[in-house]
């Protein structure tokens, strides 16, 4: 399977909260103190669905699956998964494996 990358987010210094970003304040303790952080893309699908007519701004992409991931950093994000729709189910193990768009890319993890 294709390489992994990084997730890269943001973790409060005061409570510890993960967050995709960009965000100026901690939503959980509106902290300002946002620090960079990377996290392994390893994680699992919770939801999904096929977009078929895509936004213009993506169109020639559809059909294409947007999904909700959580990461097991504790980190719930969303992105694309890539290869065949009709295999996905919940809580299929994803990783991250590209970033399309400004999205990460997931495939099903294997290993
Ligand atoms: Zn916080």
């Amino acid at each position: 399977m294709p390489d992994p990358v990084l997730i890269k987010a943001l973790r409060c210094a005061a409570c510890g909260r993960l967050d995709p970003g960009p965000r100026d304040l901690c939503e959980a303790c509106h902290s300002p103190d946002l620090e960079p952080t990377e996290l392994p893309g390893d994680g699992a699908l919770v939801s999904w669905t096929t977009i078929r007519r895509a936004p213009t701004r993506f169109k020639g992409q559809a059909p294409y699956v947007i999904a909700v991931v959580d990461l097991e950093s504790g980190l719930r994000l969303t992105g694309r998964i890539a290869g065949d729709p009709d295999r996905l189910r919940l809580a299929l193990p994803l990783r991250a494996t590209g970033e399309h768009d400004g999205a990460y890319l997931f495939t099903e993890r294997t290993t």
